[in-house]
């Protein structure tokens, strides 16, 4: 029987100790190892040709491996010019979303982590495409190097927040951050790199656990059980208030704020009611929320009106932790929190 045909690994994703095995395997020296991650990572170049102080040899047996895991299929820039939506093909063909989004001086890259999602949260368009499968390293780490490449500015931040559940890819997308964050490589400070999950709380529990310098965030979208069962069926299997248990322990354990994002959804959760309980649940925890006014797919989900929205954030003014809220910029490209689906995913 034929054996399926496998692509060799592509250069991005591969680790400092990867790179050097790969050099010896290749007849050069460790070292060439550590020049080559240099090259492709701290000095971003994708070029063999380019890369100068590797020998022509190396480099020619080095022909055979591609660098990008992603090729660039399509581009989505909204009338502002704020947020631009990039479609990127796996090797297989697959496709995945990344956004760019730039406020003031800050640019920040909105990664996927998988291709199309299992969570299924009941407004969120990923959803509606299933789950496909898991990004690897490389295809995390190349949409942040393929965006940089076309941002006129240096990315500051970075949020795994794009198509996919961060924590059901839990091993890749740390291994990712840790490649973003490599002092010797792309030089992301951890504490400009957020991780966002829906509240997979074994794994909230595995980061607080392994002590992780990244930010953490959860898309907490609901006041209590219930409320949250209808939109995320999630809860059945990570319970609401255990989710909160494991987001204050990690507070606690890493001495780190935690952010809590919520969705507002029109006659859903957008009760002055909610605001109070938020107040009460959340009162103890060192933690900012964020509220972020639902982006409309072709649903039964609306965003609240703008009386309903004031009225909430004005109860709470009173909260004791921090309240912030996002307007979404990508609307209009649907590249707001919620709205990344490929068509042919
Ligand atoms: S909101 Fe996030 S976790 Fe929920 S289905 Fe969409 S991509 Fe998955």
């Amino acid at each position: 029987m034929d054996k399926p045909f496998t692509q060799p690994p592509t250069l991005i994703g591969q680790t400092l100790e990867e790179l050097e095995s790969l050099a010896i395997s290749l007849g050069s020296e460790e070292f060439r190892g550590r020049q080559l991650f240099d090259w492709i990572y701290s000095k971003q170049i994708d070029d063999y040709q380019k890369m100068s102080n590797l020998s022509i040899a190396f480099r020619e047996r080095l022909t055979d491996f591609s660098i990008h895991p992603l090729k660039l299929v399509n581009k989505d820039i909204s009338n502002s010019k704020k947020t631009q939506k990039y479609l990127f093909a796996l090797q297989d063909g697959k496709m995945i979303e990344s956004v760019l989004m730039m406020d003031g001086k800050r640019i920040t890259v909105c990664l996927s982590t998988q291709v199309g999602c299992a969570v299924d949260c009941d407004f969120c368009a990923t959803a509606k495409m299933g789950f496909v499968q898991n990004l690897t390293i490389g295809e995390i780490l190349d949409q942040f190097l393929q965006l940089q490449k076309i941002s006129t500015r240096r990315i500051t931040n970075i949020v795994f927040m794009g198509m996919g559940e961060p924590f059901l890819n839990y091993e890749n997308t740390i291994e990712a951050a840790h490649l973003l964050h490599h002092p010797k490589g792309i030089n992301m400070g951890a504490w400009r790199i957020t991780i966002s999950t829906s509240g997979i709380t074994r794994n909230i529990d595995r980061f607080t656990k392994e002590g992780h310098s990244y930010k953490l965030a959860v898309s907490l979208n609901a006041s209590n059980e219930q409320q949250r069962l209808k939109t995320m069926p999630i809860t059945k299997t990570n319970p609401f208030l255990g989710l909160i248990n494991a987001s204050k322990n990690y507070t606690l354990r890493s001495r780190k704020k935690i952010t809590f994002e919520y969705v507002m959804l029109s006659n859903i959760n957008d009760d002055t009611k909610d605001a109070k309980v938020l107040i009460h649940l959340l009162g103890s925890i060192d933690c900012k929320l964020n509220i972020i006014p639902y982006n409309e797919i072709d649903g039964s989900y609306k965003r609240p009106n703008d009386e309903r929205i004031d009225n909430f954030l004005s109860v709470l003014e009173k909260a004791p932790f921090p309240v912030t809220i996002r307007w979404s910029k990508g609307q209009g490209i649907d590249a707001g929190c919620g709205q990344l689906a490929t068509k042919t995913g």
